[in-house]
């Protein structure tokens, strides 16, 4: 175990791919901050999956750092087939046929992998190719064909995303092929999943009831980036353990300019009901050419940490960039400079007014009220760190979401909590065995050096203790 603490809080997810897939990028990447390494299950094949989990597991374990592993299902993303030569240019005006026949596509042509697309939608129809960067409009529907007017020119490569924004596709967003991906991921190490295109709170439940099947815990993410999602994300926030805001997506099916006050309100949420988030796509964008982010990204990346993400997430900056170790480094130190700073935006209080209002509005349990009753003794009584023992991480969870500049150590029963607790900004998690005492876990900040000897801290249990019921409790040690 690494007895220096990072000096960032927010947690740093990376995709993984070909351009950080050698060990000694990856190596480079866990010592730059990444704490969760997320694997795309669009792309590579499992083989390679396989040997990344392996790889970034021995790391992290040499390291004494824990990386959660991501795996992001696919779920039913509509893509493109091969075209010839791997791209073709679209040109404004001319017409295009989407079709659903085996062919290989060029600039007047173009395969489309589900042929069920033909029947979501109608003449007028609009059609985003590549996250949204090309668009087109349906003239005419002719049994397997779509030919339709190219609006928003642009190049298009093999493979890339299809969105039909104003289709309600009835396809369940979980796919067989999806589960497959589930049961490889419980035997191979994976700690987290990802349900992509998420409707509603069943297609996490149905995730977890599968990883269930086999006796795993399963820790489920919902990637938010439909519409259904929006009006139902109370009910999918309390079925999901965590959200992921997928910007790429979600700015397609969404009016692109509704993304950053949707990005405020779903973190919000998140915060109130104390399910971690991540922030994601295009973050660091111009990094994946770039040795440098853009003013604009950087803005984008300190936003979304003072909105109250949990994470921020980097996705073609880190698996087929040329800069990806620099990507790491970069948000890590916009993350440090960005928290430091906290305290002189968010004024008054370290609970920043509107999570207080929702957690207060929402008829706040005892458990809220001893997380709020943390976070303001912080400041005041000059507390050093928060102690936690963690069995499910909820706890740690509920204080982590008010995002103070104190460390929370949660003690975790199992390898499985501390996974999980890669996600929550501010945890430290640490593998302790169940019932640890409240001298072992001092004994293990002091040995460390994260406290000292005329320090105050704060032990918070929330948990059944001996099984004598549940036991809610705050105390304030000062050590001596
Ligand atoms: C997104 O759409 O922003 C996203 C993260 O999903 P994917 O990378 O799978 O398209």
């Amino acid at each position: 175990m690494s007895s220096t603490l990072p000096r960032h809080k927010t947690k740093i997810v990376c995709t993984i791919g070909p351009a950080c897939r050698e060990r000694a990028i990856l190596q480079k990447m866990i010592l730059a901050g990444m704490n969760v390494a997320r694997l795309n299950f669009s792309h590579g094949d499992l083989a390679d999956h396989e040997k990344d989990i392996r790889t970034i597991k021995d790391l992290a374990d040499r390291l004494g750092k824990p990386v959660a592993i991501l795996a992001d299902l696919p779920g039913p993303k509509i893509r493109i087939g091969e075209l010839l030569g791997g791209s073709c240019i679209l040109d404004k005006g001319r017409e295009v046929v989407l079709t659903a026949r085996n062919i290989t596509g060029t600039s007047s042509q173009i395969p489309v992998q589900f042929p069920g697309f033909i029947k979501s939608i109608a003449k007028g129809s609009r059609i985003f190719l590549n996250d949204g960067f090309i668009q087109l409009k349906v003239l005419d529907i002719q049994d397997k064909d779509v030919t339709c007017r190219i609006i928003t020119p642009g190049q298009l490569l093999s493979n890339k995303g299809m969105n039909l924004p104003d289709a309600r596709l009835t396809v369940n967003p979980v796919t067989k092929r999806d589960l497959e991906f589930v049961e490889f991921g419980l035997k191979t190490g994976v700690d987290m999943f990802g349900v992509s295109f998420a409707k509603g709170p069943e297609d996490i439940a149905q995730v977890k009831k599968y990883a269930g099947r086999s006796g795993k815990k399963a820790f489920v993410l919902a990637k938010i980036e439909r519409k259904e999602a929006l009006e139902r994300i109370d009910d999918i926030l309390g079925i999901a353990d965590a959200i992921m805001i997928a910007r790429g997506d979600l700015g397609v099916e969404i009016p692109i300019e509704k993304v950053p006050t949707v990005q405020k309100q779903l973190i919000l949420k998140a915060n109130r009901c104390a399910k971690p988030v991540i922030t994601a796509t295009q973050m660091l964008e111009s990094m994946t050419g770039n040795s440098r982010p853009t003013r604009a990204e950087v803005t984008d990346v300190a936003n979304a940490i003072l909105d109250g993400t949990d994470a921020v997430m980097l996705s073609e900056e880190t698996a087929i960039g040329s800069y990806p170790v620099d990507a790491v480094k970069m948000l890590a130190k916009i993350a440090r400079v960005t928290e430091n700073q906290r305290d002189s935006i968010v004024t008054g209080t370290s609970i920043p007014d509107a999570l207080r209002r929702a957690v207060e509005q929402k008829g706040a349990s005892t458990e809220d009220m001893i997380s709020l009753n943390v976070v303001n003794s912080l400041n005041t009584l000059n507390i050093r760190c928060v102690l936690v023992p963690a069995i499910t991480g909820a706890t740690a969870r509920r204080i982590s979401r008010f995002k103070d500049k104190t460390w929370i150590f949660a003690f975790c029963s199992d390898g499985f909590a501390r996974m999980t607790l890669s996600l929550s900004y501010g945890v430290y998690p640490v593998v302790m065995p169940p019932g640890s005492s409240q001298e072992q876990m001092i004994s293990y900040l002091k040995k460390n050096g994260f406290v000292r000897s005329d320090d105050t801290l704060i032990m918070v249990r929330g948990l059944p203790i001996d099984n004598i019921g549940r036991e809610n409790s705050l105390k304030i040690i000062k050590l001596d």
